[in-house]
């Protein structure tokens, strides 16, 4: 007899190192290399910390205005959570409870899927990408106990069209779809339009990339006000103070500032483009990446070699040792001076050994 044997136990998620220390050029999460909005940073240095006492708003208020106000959406169209993978966690559990049909994504995609239907005992079956790491729109066409895609997807950065998921909605009726947004602000067009149609259709989306926040933890979703109230519901049923009101205060202003919003998310897409040429150009290729991370692989050198030696030199990429994508490096992208940095040691590398 042992306790041991009626724990449940899970294999977690395990995110991108996050190396300290001076000089290290950290290209490995996919976090914005810009700071957040300046509204952010004077609501946290003026935030009355006798304001603490209270609880903070359960319903998320005012954050949930304000965003539902942003996005011209009915607030009761919008959910808060703390950061996409609490409200992913959260959709995964109210959602995908069919009794025995299994739930479908992609078999290259963001590694917490498979963690959470673990977790909650949902039955899960992964659907191939093509040889080109795109979406095959006819595996999510049959019964299914739900649907969840990233688009763009994570870590390919291939961006499937609206019109794909709008397919997917008409053949899914009786199933909830979910579309992880966390990179869509990158140039990729949403399905946030489509939850006026389709009931069934959560859009997930984050602070952490494009809102340069990662460290505050926001996410949020759209959907019909009938599938955000089932995802309130269970949220209450879980932990109804989940977002504290510091946070609460700071997030309306990384929303209020568009202008800034913008500037720093062209910033980043005018990086990646010029920074798909100069990959090209050492030998990479890659696919056409909507995101602020490019998926890449080189013609001569095995992209654990490379991530080894980025790393020696303290530039940290992501590399997984996992099949189909173990020959990849998913490089986010940093600053101009980041990136030249980056593509300046690899210039370095390939040229030392003769080619
Ligand atoms: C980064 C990421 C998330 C999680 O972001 P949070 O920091 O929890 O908001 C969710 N989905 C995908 C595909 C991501 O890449």
């Amino acid at each position: 007899m042992s306790w041991e044997a009626n724990v449940r136990k899970v294999t977690p998620y395990t995110a991108g190192e996050q190396p300290k220390g001076q000089g290290v050029i950290k290209l490995n999460t996919n976090e914005s290399p810009y700071p957040p909005a300046p509204g952010v940073k004077r609501v946290l240095h003026e935030y009355d910390a006798d304001l603490l006492r209270r609880y903070p708003d359960a319903g998320t208020e005012p954050l949930r205005s304000e965003l539902a106000a942003y996005y011209d959406v009915e607030k009761e169209r919008v959910f808060v959570g703390v950061g996409s993978d609490d409200v992913l966690a959260m959709a995964f559990l109210t959602f995908f409870n069919h009794p025995s049909l299994p739930i479908l994504f992609p078999d290259i995609t963001y590694s917490f899927y498979d963690v959470w239907a673990e977790l909650f005992r949902i039955p899960y079956q992964v659907q191939a990408l093509d040889d080109h790491f795109r979406i095959k729109e006819e595996d999510y066409l049959k019964p299914n106990g739900g649907v969840i895609i990233p688009n763009p997807n994570a870590p390919t950065g291939e961006l499937a069209p609206a019109a794909m998921f709008e397919r997917i909605l008409r053949a899914n009726p009786d199933a909830v779809v979910i579309v992880d947004e966390a990179y869509i602000d990158f140039g990729g067009e949403s399905c946030l339009r489509l939850t006026d149609r389709y009931e069934n259709l959560l859009v997930v989306r984050t602070f952490s990339k494009s809102r340069a926040l990662a460290g505050l933890r926001i996410g949020y979703a759209f959907g019909s006000p009938k599938l955000i109230s089932c995802l309130q519901d269970a949220k209450y049923s879980f932990n109804s103070y989940t977002m504290n009101s510091v946070t609460l205060s700071a997030g309306v202003e990384a929303v209020r500032d568009d202008a800034y919003f913008r500037e720093i998310t062209d910033k980043v897409v005018a990086t990646r483009e010029r920074s798909k040429k100069e990959l090209a150009a050492l030998g990479f290729s890659f696919t056409d990446s909507k995101s602020n991370f490019i998926f890449s692989s080189h013609e001569k050198y095995s992209a654990k070699e490379l991530f080894e030696a980025l790393r020696e030199h303290n530039i940290y990429v992501r590399h997984w040792d996992k099949p189909r994508i173990d020959n990849y490096l998913r490089i986010s992208i940093g600053t101009d001076e980041e990136m030249d940095a980056l593509f300046a040691f690899l210039r370095e590398y390939i040229t030392a050994r003769g080619n």
